[in-house]
């Protein structure tokens, strides 16, 4: 099991993770806003996630943690 967890308070909605990402598993929030004013990343596609990294890798600001069990 791969869980991906982002830090929405410190997300700044850039998008780089989600372009990133090879399996399409992160999107910017349509309708959230954090309290900086951005659309946070979210995990739209769990399962898809193969626990790569990259995503976590590409955030400036570390927003991203995998875990895996
Ligand atoms: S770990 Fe890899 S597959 Fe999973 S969300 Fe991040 S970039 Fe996508
Ligand atoms: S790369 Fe980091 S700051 Fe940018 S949208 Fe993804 S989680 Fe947010």
């Amino acid at each position: 099991m791969v869980k991906v967890t982002i830090n929405e308070l410190v997300c700044k909605g850039c998008g780089l993770c989600v372009r990133a990402c090879p399996k399409g598993v992160l999107a910017l929030s349509k309708t959230k806003l954090n309290a900086k004013g951005y659309h946070p990343a979210e995990v739209a596609v769990p399962e898809e996630c193969i626990a790569c990294a990259s995503c976590a890798r590409t955030c400036p600001d570390v927003a991203i943690r995998i875990e895996k069990d």
